[in-house]
């Protein structure tokens, strides 16, 4: 078991504007801000969805589209580092008219409508995304003892 405790730092609210990549625009706004350990949470609509489902059998993800236009219900993530950069890992619900959800890994692809982000940063040395060989994933490493 392996925890990092942090300081809270500055809080961002954002606005995604219209047409945008969702992880895209999430991306290019903590590298430019130099954000390396954070929390987000967001709400909105997007126009379409582009999603990722794990699969732990074949251990590889699995893309889909959902090509209709939705609300974004509850979006989160975090950001930590992978490769020495910022990297942002982030699930969502969305749902139809009718109200039905459909959820995943968020994906380069989805457009937004409209969406209002939440990113709280977090002080203190970034958690750090290494191979985990029993799930194939990039996770969260044990942080090394100080020397
Ligand atoms: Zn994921």
């Amino acid at each position: 078991m392996s925890a990092h405790t942090f300081q809270p730092g500055p809080v961002h609210l954002l606005r995604v504007p219209t047409g945008d990549d969702l992880l895209g625009y999430l991306e290019d706004f903590v590298t430019a801000n130099g954000i390396e350990a954070a929390w987000l949470s967001y709400l909105g609509a997007v126009q379409t969805a582009a999603l990722r489902y794990y699969d732990q059998t074949e251990r590889e993800y699995c893309d889909f589209h959902i090509h209709q236009h939705l609300e974004v219900i509850s979006g989160m993530g975090n950001v930590s580092l992978l490769d020495d950069k910022p990297f942002i890992h982030t699930h969502a619900v969305f749902a139809d008219a009718s109200g039905r959800a459909f959820g995943g890994h968020v994906n380069h692809g989805c457009v937004v409508w409209a969406l209002e982000v939440k990113i709280e940063e977090f002080e203190g040395p970034a958690p750090i995304r290494r191979f985990d060989e029993p799930t194939g994933l990039s996770l969260w490493h044990r942080p090394e003892p100080e020397a």
